[in-house]
């Protein structure tokens, strides 16, 4: 599909919010800018598309963002979208202000989105193309090796832990910590090999209680450690339920901290920013190019854009090796 003609471009963020949103939509909105193409903030994902939520954005409205969490757009999960009437609505919008190009920021289900949405405006003869530029917390988009935000949520999750551990020394106890995953365990590995955990469980590896909490508690004590943190990620089990399996079977009194969303705020490291820079940057690049449906990723350090529809059937899977490096850094007895 070509699209050379992009004149107003409107950039959304959708789904889970991320650390470094807020500096990829400075990157889409200062790229066009000096392109000279307009661009329109829609607030609220999808749902602000839905409603005419929007507002006109220029180099000034994105100033002093770069080092903000959050995203100033802000974000929403718009079920709306899921049915062909929301969709007309939104496409009504697009209509009305005439935009031919969207870069969305989100997850997984913000592309799907996208994808639904341009399929239908092209049966009435609109051109529209979407970019999507990956940002969760969770890593877990199967074109990108890296999403945006993970660099700040894993430093939060390991800030957080380090403070724990220095009581949990101090009083020798055992610390159950509940990390953001619920289908992926790239931040809960990720973050336990950053803190040197006892114990990492992870959706994607099914959990033996007795092997993999019990016997590397038994292994660490053994080993003359007097205290054990485990970290969990949330789809992996509750750490209230783990926390107490562990006073029920071993006799210890486990302290347990849920992170929940404090992992998905604070100002974004040095590498979301970076990242989030050169993504924004390149999105804004495949509109104007005429690309069609493209989602921005990473590749071996480089950015790359991949067909949306072929993007969303590429799956990433944890590399288990890292377990391997969990446990041999353990402590030993031997
Ligand atoms: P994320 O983008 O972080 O994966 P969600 O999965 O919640 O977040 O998706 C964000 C939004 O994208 C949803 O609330 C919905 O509006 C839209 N969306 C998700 N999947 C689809 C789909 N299959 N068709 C149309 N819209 C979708």
């Amino acid at each position: 599909m070509s699209n050379a003609a992009v004149k107003r471009i409107g950039v959304l963020t959708s789904g889970g919010d991320a650390p470094g949103m807020n500096a990829a939509i400075r990157s889409v909105v200062r790229t066009a800018m000096n392109k000279g193409i307009e661009c329109i903030g829609i607030r609220r994902g999808w749902s602000g598309l839905i409603n005419g939520d929007f507002v006109r954005l220029n180099s000034d409205s994105v100033s002093h963002i770069i080092n903000k969490g959050g995203t100033i757009l802000y974000t929403a999960r718009c079920p709306e979208f899921l049915d062909r009437e929301g969709r007309a609505k939104a496409i009504a919008t697009c209509k009305m202000l005439g935009i031919d190009g969207i870069v969305a920021i989100g997850g997984d289900g913000t592309f799907r989105g996208a994808l639904a949405l341009t399929r239908q405006i092209a049966e009435t003869g609109y051109n529209l193309s979407v970019v999507g530029v990956p940002a969760t917390i969770d890593n877990d988009i199967g074109c990108s090796n890296y999403t945006i935000g993970f660099d700040t949520a894993a430093n939060t999750a390991i800030e957080c832990i380090d403070k724990l551990r220095d009581t949990m020394q101090s009083h020798e106890r055992c610390s159950v910590v509940e990390v953001m995953g619920r289908h992926a365990g790239f931040l809960a590995l990720y973050v336990g090999i950053s803190v040197g955990a006892t114990a990492v469980l992870i959706p994607e590896r099914e959990v033996d209680f007795d092997r993999d909490v019990v016997e590397k508690i038994r292994s660490a004590r053994l080993a003359g450690t007097t205290h054990f943190m485990i970290v969990v990620a949330e789809g992996a089990g509750s750490a209230v339920e783990i926390g107490r399996r562990i006073h029920d079977e071993i006799g210890i009194d486990p302290r347990v901290t849920v992170l929940g969303h404090i992992q998905r705020g604070g100002a974004p490291t040095g590498r979301d920013r970076e990242t989030a820079s050169r993504m924004g940057y390149e999105a804004v690049n495949a509109l104007l190019a005429g690309k069609g449906n493209r989602v921005i990723g990473t590749k071996e350090g480089s950015l790359v854009d991949l067909d949306m529809e072929e993007a969303l059937a590429m799956v990433k899977n944890l590399e288990m090796y890292r377990y391997d490096v969990l446990e041999a850094l353990s402590p030993s007895g031997t």
